[in-house]
């Protein structure tokens, strides 16, 4: 982007002068790149997927011209299926980034500050200061461990990954129980974005509390990363919150397509399966390797893997990597500077990183 002078600027709203956006892991266009930063899946969505696609490109010419169901239905009594609650439980957003981004304005606006810990996903802060939403930001353990006490404290709502990202340590179900019982007057959002590649979910816990949201995408474990649904599993109460941001903003978020192909997706639950535990596999076979290199690997739960290496620098590594065509994600920020943040790809992705890295990088 061309660089935008103050006097150009003077036509900008004075508020988003100060916005500090996301900055999403790049997509380069290198050849013959491996591409292990932004957490997508390896394997291709289900073959039902492309079929439901195809279907609706062959009605194109009837169905393009009308709105979609602005309450995306079908998708929600997909979703509302193969997560065993009732469709009015269910929320559904282009991606669930903007999911995220309707909880945040309809519940953390408050006069207490919102809980999430110091490292965890960076759209939070993004979203915090987009909204105006007061923040208290609350260290990980030196194991980079979410400590549930710490949790027990006034506030105007708590946000957690979980697994968490970068981290990719899952949190146990008792230990957001604990959390969802210290506070029954606010929101609490578990993020899962990387659920099902091994952690418990929560989704089971929100009949039982009236202050749990669960947030959930298709992008990773769905391989659906270009369609944009995410959703969210709470009580009604919550969910109509939701739908009054939504309807304020947008009506018709979800498109034919993103609506015809994730309810394909949710309807193959073999294949998810069967895929989930192909890069769970992976990702163990890849954590042994690495660590018979040296590196220090933190329990992972997710599709992604956080590690660091104690005799080299970690930005150094990545940029080595960089120059042989393999990308990871580096943060440069305290406390994980030492890092790389690296997704889970197939086992012969995986085996071009270990040996770059054996014979190439580390010799
Ligand atoms: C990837 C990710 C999201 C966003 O997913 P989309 O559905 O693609 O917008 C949300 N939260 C976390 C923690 C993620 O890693």
């Amino acid at each position: 982007m061309s660089t935008i002078t103050t006097e150009q600027m003077r036509f900008w709203s004075p508020e988003v002068r100060e916005l500090e956006p996301y900055v999403p892991g790049e997509q380069p266009k290198i050849q013959n790149l491996l591409k292990l930063n932004t957490n997508e899946n390896p394997y291709p969505p289900s073959p039902k997927v492309v079929e439901a696609v195809q279907k609706v490109l062959a009605n194109a010419a009837d169905v393009l011209r009308l709105y979609p169901d602005p309450d995306a239905s079908e998708l929600k009594q997909a979703i509302a299926k193969q997560q065993k609650v009732a469709i009015d439980h269910v929320f559904v957003g282009n991606g669930s980034d903007e999911v995220l981004a309707h909880i945040f304005k309809a519940f953390f606006i408050q006069e207490l500050p919102l809980l999430y810990p110091d490292i965890t996903y960076s759209f939070y802060p993004v979203y915090s200061q987009f909204f105006g939403v007061k923040t208290k930001i609350l260290p990980l353990n030196d194991n980079f461990e979410i400590v549930p006490d710490d949790y027990k404290q006034l506030n105007g709502g708590i946000i957690i990954t979980n697994p968490n990202a970068p981290t990719s340590i899952a949190l146990g179900l008792s230990a957001i129980e604990e959390i969802l019982q210290a506070n029954p007057d606010s929101v609490v959002v578990i993020d899962e974005a990387y659920v099902d590649f091994g952690a418990e979910s929560a989704v089971n816990l929100v009949e039982k509390y009236d202050n749990l949201v669960v947030c959930q995408t298709t992008s990773k474990s769905r391989s659906l990363a270009g369609l944009r649904v995410g959703f969210a599993i709470a009580q009604p109460h919550l969910i109509a919150a939701l739908e009054a941001v939504k309807n304020s903003f947008n009506s018709y978020p979800m498109d034919r397509f993103a609506i015809a192909a994730a309810v394909a997706s949710f309807e193959d639950q073999a294949y998810f399966e069967a895929q989930n535990q192909k890069v769970i596999a992976s990702r163990e076979q890849l954590v042994a390797q690495l660590s018979e290199l040296g590196f220090k690997i933190l329990p992972s739960s997710a599709n992604f893997i956080f590690a660091s290496l104690p005799t080299k620098d970690a930005a150094e590594l990545a940029t080595e990597l960089r120059a042989r065509g393999i990308i990871v994600r580096y943060f440069n920020k305290p406390r994980i500077d030492q890092y790389l943040r690296i997704t889970i790809g197939t086992d012969e992705q995986n085996q071009r990183l270990v040996d770059t890295l054996k014979n190439d990088i580390l010799v």
